[in-house]
């Protein structure tokens, strides 16, 4: 058996077109969506994230502004200007691209922008509403992977869904949405003990831990679906993902290729959002 392998530049470039088409009847009323995201410091992966979401902003048709803070720049000087943005009725998302230089709180900073411009859905409160199963904003990476469940038909109802990485942005998230669409859930960690038994239950395996190729055939159900966030960098300069692809792909029923797959979902959901940030006015 080979799985079927979910294109996520496919995918993405469908749904970007409905984006492009929504927004333009937007800016027919009056209302340009408008995204300002913020990049402090000169983290090379993060140079490329934000040129890439600035650049996807604008063929959408949508207003974009990056703004390129040096290392140095003081908590109390992003929490001044991220108010400004909060207060910029051109601006309908802002995004803090993560992770920050040391010297400053993430976590004080995600809490100073307005929940309802909140586009990456980390605020506590946004946090909290998908917790509850109102969600304003979805994650964009957690939003992506459930589209590309969605564009196989996968029934999620009564499926046996296992994450395995239970970060905030990711794992814990993507937890919340497999749940209220009406699977059931195993979250994993590091300090799960035999996570073979986990994996080996999943119809839906969903996998974020940042340890390249981790989830080997051995570990995946015959059938299940594969969802796989990771991005790592090899030595030789490759992108692989946290699942052995070549492997895996043997046993699961579909599967999400790296690069090629979340990666280009996640940008899109982030425009999706700003979209309808912008739609909500
Ligand atoms: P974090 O480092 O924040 O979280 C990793 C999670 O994986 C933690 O919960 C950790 O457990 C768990 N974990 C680590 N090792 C193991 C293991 N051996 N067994 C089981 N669980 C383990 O990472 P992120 O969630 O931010 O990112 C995960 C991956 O996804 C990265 O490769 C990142 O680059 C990628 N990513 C991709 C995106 C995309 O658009 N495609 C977007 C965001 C991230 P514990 O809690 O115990 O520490």
């Amino acid at each position: 058996m080979s799985a079927q392998i979910i294109d996520g530049n496919a995918l993405a470039k469908k749904i970007r077109l409905e984006i492009a088409s929504r927004t333009s009847t937007l800016v027919g009323k009056g209302i340009k969506p408008g995204l300002a995201v913020l990049l402090v410091g000169e983290d090379p992966a993060s140079q490329v994230y934000v040129r890439n979401k600035v650049k996807a902003c604008e063929e959408a048709g949508m207003h974009s502004l990056l703004e390129r803070l040096p290392t140095d720049l003081s908590e109390a000087a992003l929490l001044k200007r991220i108010h400004e943005l909060n207060l910029d009725p051109s601006i309908h998302g802002i995004l803090v691209q993560l992770p920050l230089p040391k010297h400053l709180n993430s976590h004080l900073v995600i809490e100073s922008i307005a929940p309802e411009k909140d586009v990456d859905g980390f605020h506590v409160a946004n946090a909290g509403a998908l917790m509850i199963g109102a969600p304003l904003f979805r994650p964009c990476t957690p939003y992506g992977c459930m589209k590309m469940l969605e564009s196989i038909d996968y029934p999620i109802k009564g499926a046996r869904a296992v994450i395995v990485g239970a970060s905030n942005i990711v794992g814990k998230p993507m937890a919340m949405l497999l749940l209220q669409a009406g699977a059931t859930i195993t979250i994993c960690n590091s300090k799960t003990k035999d996570l073979t038994a986990h994996t080996k239950e999943a119809d839906i395996l969903v996998v974020a831990t940042g340890r390249p190729k981790m989830i080997t055939a051995e570990m995946v159900k015959p059938g299940a679906v594969v969802i796989d966030v990771g991005i790592n960098r090899l030595d030789d300069g490759k992108l692989c993902g946290d699942v052995d692809f070549e492997s895996v792909k043997t046993v699961a029923s579909a599967i999400t290729p790296v690069p090629g797959g979340v990666g280009p979902m996640t940008i899109t959901m982030l425009l999706l959002n700003t979209l309808e940030a912008a739609e909500r006015l």
